[in-house]
């Protein structure tokens, strides 16, 4: 002992007075326990090799195997058995007669160790000391001289005492539990001088260090014993609010995104192009109008759809947008305000990807107000004249069907019209440098005839195509999640990989900030995401719940990725990775149905009654 500095370390305590009082106190435990070792060994000669044992007359205290190395349990009245038996989850046995009371259970002692040593090998020492300990129960993972010296688990859950310097330095565990006499119990002849310093040298060399400088604190040990998380982004078990056929289907959309799109995303990011062969894959998957009931649509609920929207987004925004304008803004206008004809014509083939539509209500003049719009439509006899320009429309240049939404005699009015009708022609917008892999385009119309057949015959008014909006916002509020999930992923990767200062990046607190921040504001919008789902299946969602999900969940998206892109480092600005390809892409996103200030100011008006637009 005296060679680790034990007591140059008190001796030195009494000269500084520096924590001298506990110290003594920790000590002098150690060494109490020490004692009976010690007679033991000068006595009998027996070098005591693992120390738990069983006590005669309380039960059970002894030495049980766990998954890794020995644990003493010393369980001395039925309260803490109760509580041992609760932290092993086996909650009938303190009512078994058999181990009903202290006396029964020492009559039975080899029936009730078989029954814990069952449950106690299926994990760790640790893992138990960490459950069984808070519960009261005494318990321990220590059981020789040695593993009292080296056993991390030991040193986190005890008090411990700093003995010696530098190299030879050591922390000895106060209080190892399991140190009982087992020494004194087997009486042989007294030993020899040196017959055993070997032995006794060999235990006490330095211990076996971990690498890291310091034992692990309580909430380290907490970190590592507690149930592994499945997805260390999934930070609140989100997903265990999910339905088992949910998470089918975000698993089998994320999987088609792994195979078809985030391999090649970057590229057609960087060459302004959008893969139109994949539509027909997205139809194969079923993810166009998938929240709609019929005409080849999957009807799934609305989580589902959200889940699809959120995998989609985690590749690129102009995926999601794709979809979006598919399935919530062209099909739903049809689904929801079609004739029969109508939807006949065009659902079932938007639904399988051999159609594509898009939807056009923004003009180059009104984008947040459209009801100033100056697109018109007159009858003449039972066709329609339309004349004007629609703006920044998602698919306008590929779709072979778009829902217009025009200014008529009786309020706004919505009309399909189909590639190809004469007067009707689109323009792609270039040089953006957001929804690169995307189509935006300008749609024009001019002196375009229409059937009364093309007119939308349920859409009256700017409520209609708003409706159609507050479908597409669901999915947006669902998919920022997706792309900010990619980021912080794209950061963490990086950062545990990249080393500066001698340290990888993930290592510094300011980095830790950054990604816990990030965390907290993920797993939120997650909730809310989630909460909003639920309320839509149920019938309660609202206008302005949606525009509380599309502000915050966009806005914190993009937050998220701008931060990602910091971590990032100049690599940050490469298209080798996604944190500003997806920053680049949300600032369309936040403007796009309906802008920040837009759904603030929706909120402002649920709150105070005041309309504040005008
Ligand atoms: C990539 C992309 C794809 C798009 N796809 C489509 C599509 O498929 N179909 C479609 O119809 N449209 C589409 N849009 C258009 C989009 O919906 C509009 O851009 C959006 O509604 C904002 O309109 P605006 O650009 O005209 O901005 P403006 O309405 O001119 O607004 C400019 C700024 O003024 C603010 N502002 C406006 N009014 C107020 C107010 N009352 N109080 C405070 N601030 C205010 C806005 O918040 C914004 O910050 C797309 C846009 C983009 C960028």
């Amino acid at each position: 002992m005296p060679r680790w500095g034990c007591w140059p370390r008190c001796e030195g305590g009494n000269s500084t007075g520096e924590g001298q009082l506990v110290e003594v106190n920790l000590l002098s435990t150690l060494l109490s326990s020490l004692v009976n070792q010690g007679a033991g060994y000068t006595a009998a000669g027996v070098i005591p090799g693992i120390l738990g044992n069983r006590h005669p007359s309380i039960a059970p205290y002894e030495t049980f195997p766990t998954a890794d190395r020995p644990m003493v349990v010393a369980v001395g009245n039925d309260r803490q058995f109760t509580a041992l038996c609760a932290g092993l989850e086996l909650p009938e046995l303190p009512g078994d007669p058999r181990f009903a009371s202290n006396a029964d259970r020492v009559g039975h002692i080899d029936e009730l160790a078989s029954v814990l040593t069952s449950r106690l090998i299926t994990r760790s020492a640790a893992q138990w000391s960490a459950i069984l300990a808070p519960l009261g129960v005494p318990c321990g993972p220590v059981n020789d001289l040695a593993g009292a010296f080296d056993l991390a688990e030991t040193l986190g859950l005890e008090p411990t005492i700093q003995a010696g310097d530098g190299a030879d330095a050591i922390t000895l565990p106060a209080n190892p539990i399991g140190l009982s006499g087992t020494g004194i119990q087997s009486a042989s002849r007294p030993p020899r001088l040196g017959e055993h310093t070997a032995e006794l040298a060999a235990w006490l060399e330095p211990p076996h260090r971990d690498p890291s400088p310091h034992p692990p604190s309580v909430l380290e040990q907490i970190m590592t014993t507690a149930t592994p998380m499945r997805d260390p982004l999934d930070l609140l078990d989100t997903s265990s609010l999910l339905e088992p056929e949910e998470r089918d289907i975000q698993a089998v959309v994320g999987q088609f995104v792994a195979d078809n799109l985030r391999p090649h995303v970057g590229d057609w990011f960087e060459n302004a192009h959008f893969p139109r062969e994949m539509v027909a894959e997205l139809g194969k998957l079923g993810v166009l109008g998938m929240h709609l009931q019929g005409y080849g649509c999957a009807g799934v609920n609305a989580v589902s759809y959200g889940l699809a929207c959120l995998e989609l987004e985690a590749a690129d925004s102009g995926f999601r947008s794709f979809v979006s304008v598919q399935g919530s803004l062209s099909m739903y206008s049809i689904w929801r305000y079609g004739s029969e004809e109508q939807k006949l014509e065009w659902l079932p083939r938007l639904a399988a990807g051999e159609a594509i539509g898009c939807f056009g209500l923004t003009e180059p003049d009104f984008g947040s107000n459209p009801s100033d719009m100056r697109c018109r439509a007159v009858q003449d006899g039972s066709d329609w004249i339309l004349n004007g320009s629609k703006m920044w429309i998602t698919n306008g240049g590929i779709a072979d069907v778009a829902t217009v939404w025009a200014m008529t005699d009786d309020g706004v009015r919505g009309f399909l019209l189909p590639r190809g009708t004469p007067g009707f022609t689109t323009n792609d917008i270039k040089h953006k440098m957001s929804l690169r892999a995307s189509i935006t385009s300008e749609l024009a119309f001019d002196d375009v005839r229409l059937p009364a057949s093309a007119v939308l015959p349920e859409a009256k008014g700017l409520g209609a195509p708003l409706s159609c909006l507050s479908e597409a916002r669901f999915g947006i509020l669902f998919g920022a999640v997706g792309a900010a999930r990619d980021c912080l992923q794209s950061a963490l990767n990086y950062g545990d990989s990249r080393v500066q200062f001698g340290r990888k990046i993930n290592g510094f607190q300011l980095t830790q900030k950054k990604l816990a921040d990030m965390a907290v504001a993920l797993n939120s919008a997650m909730l809310l995401a989630i909460h909003l789902g639920r309320l839509k299946e149920a019938g309660r969602i609202r206008p302005e719940r949606i525009s509380v999900g599309k502000l915050n969940n966009v806005s914190q998206a993009l937050a998220i990725a701008r931060e990602c892109r910091t971590i990032l480092g100049a690599n940050g600005i490469s298209l080798e990775y996604s944190p500003l390809r997806h920053a680049n892409n949300l600032e369309s996103v936040l403007t796009y149905e309906g802008t920040s200030e837009i759904h603030t100011l929706v909120i402002g008006q649920a709150l105070t009654g005041l309309p504040a637009y005008r």
